[in-house]
């Protein structure tokens, strides 16, 4: 009986032996200098551009997000600074704004038409369900 993932892809591999063969002689053809220095020079200015990419993806996103905030104050106390979004209701609740920037601007967008405003200390006081 298997297990766990590893277990079950030492099974296949042992039953499948001319796929894994066809496999690297593919992956051999695609990446002929793997395993050489040069290789994993390449993979680390890779690395960079895409994590400066995604820096910059989160930063702008964030501006987005915190546009929203622009002008706006907090539905309990009227107060302007360090504004959250809080769910009214936390049934209809599929994501946390804060920890769901990544997704598409639409579902973003959805997302906050279910949320309310409120500074930091007034979303600490309030219960999780409802305002
Ligand atoms: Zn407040």
């Amino acid at each position: 009986m298997v297990t766990n993932n590893k277990e079950y892809m030492a099974k296949w591999r042992a039953d499948h032996p001319f796929q894994i063969k066809r496999y690297n002689e593919t992956f051999k053809k695609k990446h002929p200098q793997y395993g050489s220095q040069r290789y994993y020079r390449r993979i680390a200015k890779w690395k960079v551009k895409i994590e400066a990419r995604s820096k910059e993806f989160y930063r702008v996103r964030r501006l987005w997000i915190n546009g929203f905030k622009f002008g706006k104050t907090c539905t309990l106390c009227g107060d302007t600074a360090r504004l959250e979004f809080h769910h009214t209701d936390s049934r209809t609740k599929i994501f946390n704004i804060a920890h769901g920037i990544h997704r598409t601007k639409k579902d973003v967008l959805t997302e906050m038409k279910k949320c309310v405003l409120l500074c930091k200390a007034c979303h600490c006081k309030v219960p999780t369900k409802g305002v």
